[in-house]
């Protein structure tokens, strides 16, 4: 059986556990979440980074600091995770669904825009597939617009985007703020787990508050304050620091996981793409101005009948291959909440995108049987 996915261990994932546990401290904001935090703030130049215990919960840490409130509007395209959309629901917001691009499931910069009201606070561009958004017209908008903007990053780390002023920029440091996701499925793991980063300096301050349950509790073991106390709005969003040992391990060996990622996607591509172009079926398109992080390899079917079909020939054969999003201005909680507008594409990936075994420890003869097996179920 190949399954879809398979979670990496780098290999010092327990050792450094145990050494969280001998330090004592195994509540959040310890020395592995330290770590953590300045990796990601060193190597990319983030501003401020925050661990926290999902990318769901980054994101509603993103909502809270934008002050979200009742009646207020947020962009969010229609193809992508649940929580991309509940994080700002949950604040009271509508969500103006957008439309993705014919070529990609990342949003239709060409269609924002026109969604764009009085009421619009902010646009969460996905990176779907760790491939980047038009990140220069979505700040252009936002800025001329005064509009925030929340990158869900959750599938783009150690990806770029390379903008008009040909500078190469990691996904995740454009945005005001950005949300990244170390759930089991995504390159770097911790289970479950995530990272908010902050890089408008004016959310700092709020952002450590709200992360540690409204208190102030960060400045005061600084020294900075001489007691701590409730000064805002906030949840417990820091994770334990056994988790952050466990981040850790995998982030030490983040390049290593790259290399081998990208081997494995340009592994399928080649065996694939001259056959997929031939019976009409989309690979991923990955613009000039993005990198691929090799997070995923997906396949867009010409209809869902096709890929139904080819799913259950996949799994007949031992392979699991799996869809996910469906859209969400259609889902049971939003549809009667949405503004009736279609999205054509959404829809269309919905129905059509497949995902193949994708993961660390496939080899070569894993990846010749799956494209093997794809070519002979597809006539
Ligand atoms: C995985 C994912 C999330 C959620 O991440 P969690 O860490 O599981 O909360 C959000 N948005 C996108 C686009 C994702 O792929």
């Amino acid at each position: 059986m190949i399954p879809f996915n398979k979670p990496h261990f780098s290999g010092k994932e327990t050792l450094y556990i145990e050494d969280a546990l001998k330090g004592g401290h195994i509540s959040g904001d310890g020395k592995y979440t330290n770590k953590c935090q300045q990796f990601f703030e060193q190597r990319y130049g983030f501003g401020k980074c925050l661990l926290t215990t999902s990318c769901s919960d980054a994101l509603e840490m993103a909502a809270i600091l934008l002050n979200i409130q009742p009646g207020d509007e947020v962009i969010v395209p229609s193809y992508t995770f649940v929580s991309t959309a509940n994080a700002f629901v949950r604040q009271g917001a509508r969500i103006v669904f957008a439309d993705s691009l014919p070529s990609h499931p990342n949003i239709d910069k060409d269609t924002l825009e026109a969604l764009i009201t009085k009421k619009t606070k902010a646009i969460v561009p996905v990176h779907y597939a760790g491939v980047a958004c038009d990140m220069d017209t979505i700040m252009e908008l936002a800025n001329r617009y005064e509009i925030y903007v929340v990158e869900d990053a959750a599938q783009a780390v150690d990806s770029f985007y390379t903008g008009g002023d040909g500078l190469k920029k990691p996904l995740g440091s454009i945005g005001h703020l950005a949300t990244f996701s170390f759930h089991e499925t995504k390159n770097l793991t911790s289970g479950e787990g995530g990272m908010l980063v902050i890089n408008d300096p004016q959310f700092v301050d709020r952002a450590e508050v709200v992360w540690e349950k409204g208190t102030n509790r960060a400045a005061f073991f600084r020294g900075e304050v001489d007691k701590y106390g409730w000064v805002d709005l906030g949840s417990s969003f820091l994770p334990s620091d056994i988790l952050a040992a466990f981040l850790w391990a995998q982030i030490e060996n983040l390049d290593d996981i790259q290399n081998q990622r990208k081997q494995h996607w340009n592994a399928y591509y080649t065996r694939l793409h001259q056959w997929a172009d031939a019976k009409g079926i989309m690979l991923q398109h990955t613009p000039d101005y993005a990198t691929n992080n090799a997070h995923m390899f997906y396949m867009v079917c010409k209809n869902m009948k096709q890929r139904s079909a080819l799913i259950t020939h996949l799994k007949a054969y031992g392979i699991l291959a799996v869809f996910h999003y469906l859209s969400l201005h259609k889902s049971p909680f939003y549809r009667n909440k949405h503004d009736g507008r279609a999205l054509i594409q959404s829809d269309r990936y919905s129905d059509t995108l497949v995902r193949l075994p994708f993961y660390y420890e496939l080899n070569g003869n894993d990846i010749d049987y799956i494209v093997k097996t794809i070519k002979k179920g597809i006539s």
